[in-house]
């Protein structure tokens, strides 16, 4: 409406009339004047005044994350100070390109922000190369694709549906319909990795490319020997740490670094942004063939963020993992991987003694992955999920290998990562499996994805998580 008036003000009035409009609709900026401090401390403020639908929806979302038991492997809680950052006005900036080459205008102060970011990402990890601008895990993969593949290459990863993520070419993903994609696997008793096995595979397929990473294996992954195997096959490897990141920076987990050629995560599931981290260690200089030529890696990688697979990079985000990359070399972020580690132990140890068939026996990691169809007949991922969630307990299902069946998972994945930052310890790792086993026990199994309460019982559970969750403030 406001619209339509304009154009028939346009055909009548001067354009100074029409400016008087816009100024009359609008009013002068609230902020105006209160420079940057001013501006960034009123958003949620204003998100409250001007969309109050998309507020509550926010408020009911911190609502149900904070009164619920968060057990989810993929799943990380910010700081505020990431959240800042995110909620920023660098937002606002477009700038295509790297630091060095942007095609844009007014780029000096994001210019200074980027190469802070990637300096502390280096520190973090330890790294030589860092490139901060991939949009997720996911296309931090598909850039190392572009950098390093050429379409049709061979790519040997773990197969999705033993342990892999869908970015490592799983069916239906892009990487699978541009490279010959191939799989090794876990043993089929121990679920760990057999390194001799996975040689003998790579020998037989030639691959250009090796990954290593998963998002679901709770035992140590060994980069040595993938390195060793990637040598002796004359591939690259490429090492996705995106499940355990933090794990990696604290020093509880091996590094990859200097293993791999090159090295990707999600920033989201360590603690900071969402978005996507590539590092490389000290080979960060050898030459790789590219559509335009050798190249550095670390160049051609420049080349396949831009124009290879993205814009303009997400600048609040960069921010926002700076601010993270700082945090995570903190003693505080240090101690906090280890407590997360102690505490998925407790928890398997717990849940074993609950009479749950817990994985490879336990974990090593953050993770950890019940065979929840042992725990009880009838049972599977799906409708333990939907009655642990019914009970405020949040846990993903999953398929785990050799259970795979087409929209039915059998397995449960867990994570300690949120329960630990919010505090909990061993204590409520204990009263947390117990929760478990009863809201399993206290169900009837009516069909394949059917199931109900005794309301009593569930109601029960209900209260005593939310108890429990009130002591253990989101920090
Ligand atoms: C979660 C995950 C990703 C995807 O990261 P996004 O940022 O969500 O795209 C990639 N690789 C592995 C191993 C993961 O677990």
């Amino acid at each position: 409406m406001l619209l339509d008036r304009y154009k028939n003000q346009t055909r009548q009035k001067s354009s100074k009339k029409i400016y008087e409009l816009i100024d009359r609709q609008y009013g002068i900026p609230k902020y105006f004047g209160t420079g940057a401090d001013g501006y960034h401390s009123k958003l949620f403020e204003n998100l409250n005044i001007e969309d109050r639908h998309i507020a509550e929806l926010i408020k009911k979302e911190y609502e149900r994350f904070s009164n619920c038991l968060q057990l989810t492997a993929a799943q990380n809680i910010c700081s505020k100070a990431v959240l800042g950052a995110l909620g920023s006005v660098l937002q606002n900036k477009t700038a295509e390109g790297s630091i060095e080459n942007r095609l844009h205008g007014g780029c000096s102060v994001v210019n200074e922000l980027e190469a802070l970011a990637a300096e502390r990402a280096k520190q973090a990890f330890g790294a030589q190369y860092a490139n901060v601008q991939p949009h997720s895990g996911s296309i931090a993969n598909l850039i190392v694709f572009k950098a390093i593949l050429q379409p049709g290459d061979r790519i040997l990863s773990l197969d999705f549906t033993q342990g892999g993520h869908t970015s490592h070419g799983g069916s239906d993903s892009l990487a699978e319909s541009v490279y010959e994609v191939h799989h090794y696997v876990v043993e089929p008793t121990t679920y760990l990795f057999d390194y001799d096995k996975i040689y003998e595979k790579a020998k037989e397929v030639k691959p250009k490319l090796i990954i290593c990473g998963a998002s679901v294996y709770p035992r140590k992954i060994d980069f040595a020997k993938f390195r060793t195997i990637v040598d002796r096959v004359g591939a690259f490897l490429l090492a996705d740490i995106s499940h355990i990141a933090g794990l990696v920076i604290a020093g509880v987990h091996s590094s990859p670094i200097d293993f791999a050629h090159i090295t990707t995560t999600s920033t989201y599931k360590s603690g900071g942004p969402r978005g996507g981290l590539i590092l490389s260690g000290k080979e960060y200089q050898i030459p790789v063939e590219t559509c335009s030529g050798k190249l550095p890696l670390f160049e051609a990688v420049e080349r396949a963020v831009f124009p290879g697979v993205q814009g303009t990079p997400y600048f609040n985000n960069i921010a926002a993992k700076a601010v993270f990359f700082k945090e995570a070399v903190s003693e505080k972020y240090n101690l906090l991987q280890f407590k997360i580690v102690e505490n998925a132990k407790k928890l398997s140890k717990e849940l074993i003694e609950q009479g749950f068939d817990v994985l490879t026996g336990g974990t090593d990691n953050h993770m950890l992955l019940l065979k929840i169809n042992n725990f009880r007949d009838n049972l599977n991922g799906i409708i333990a999920r939907k009655a642990l969630e019914n009970c405020g307990i949040i846990i993903d299902s999953f398929s785990l290998p050799y259970q795979y069946q087409q929209n039915t998972a059998m397995g449960l994945r867990l994570g300690t990562q949120i329960v630990s930052k919010r505090g909990m310890g061993f204590e409520q790792m204990e009263i947390g499996a117990e929760l478990i086993a009863k809201v399993l026990r206290q169900l009837r199994i009516t069909g394949a994805e059917k199931f109900e309460h005794d309301q009593t019982a569930a109601e029960k559970i209900r209260q005593t998580v939310k108890d429990l969750c009130s002591r253990f403030a989101l920090c």
